[in-house]
């Protein structure tokens, strides 16, 4: 959906989507969605920027990073952004955030595309480490056993013995 520059001149825009899984491109980025993602937003002007409030409802799902197990993740993120338009800055003028003003991000057409918005602010709703749980103990890095399931020993044995079996063909 794009909410055009024009339409906020006239009026306060006031959305509600549901987008079924595929329907937003996280750009690659490690995990699924599971189910709608539903977003409700109000945009209007603000002198030159757009700002735009709302919130983003729904699950996604990832890989643990240490086992591998599958992970529900759920998105209940509120956002708060400005958004400035790319031409109103002069070409050779750097572009700086002033502190405090992080949630700014800029729009190059005349408008703003909500999916680009809510993709965005999904990928930031994901924690850097996707873990199970806090004390997940990992694949072990020799046999890749379930460290979470079994005790295969391979941390206590000598190097060199890599098989957990090689102990019992000596005997
Ligand atoms: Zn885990
Ligand atoms: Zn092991």
């Amino acid at each position: 959906m794009f909410i055009s520059l024009e339409e906020l001149e006239l009026h306060r825009v006031v959305v509600s989507e549901t987008y079924a899984s595929g329907a937003l491109d996280y750009r690659g980025a490690g995990f699924k969605q599971l189910g709608p993602m539903k977003v409700s937003a109000s945009a209007e002007l603000r002198g030159q920027e757009i700002h735009i409030q709302g919130h983003i409802g729904g699950r996604l799902g990832a890989e643990c990073d240490r086992c591998l197990t599958n992970v529900e993740i759920p998105v209940e993120r509120d956002f708060d952004l400005y958004y400035r338009q790319l031409q109103t800055i002069a070409r050779q003028e750097e572009v700086e955030v002033p502190a405090g003003e992080l949630n700014v991000g800029f729009f190059s057409d005349a408008g703003i595309v909500l999916e680009d918005v809510v993709s965005e602010q999904v990928i930031l709703s994901v924690p850097m480490k996707v873990v199970c749980r806090t004390d997940c103990q990992g694949l072990c890095p020799v046999c890749k056993a379930d460290l979470n399931r079994v005790q295969c020993g391979c941390r206590d044995r000598p190097p060199g013995a890599e098989s957990p079996f090689s102990s019992l063909l000596e005997h």
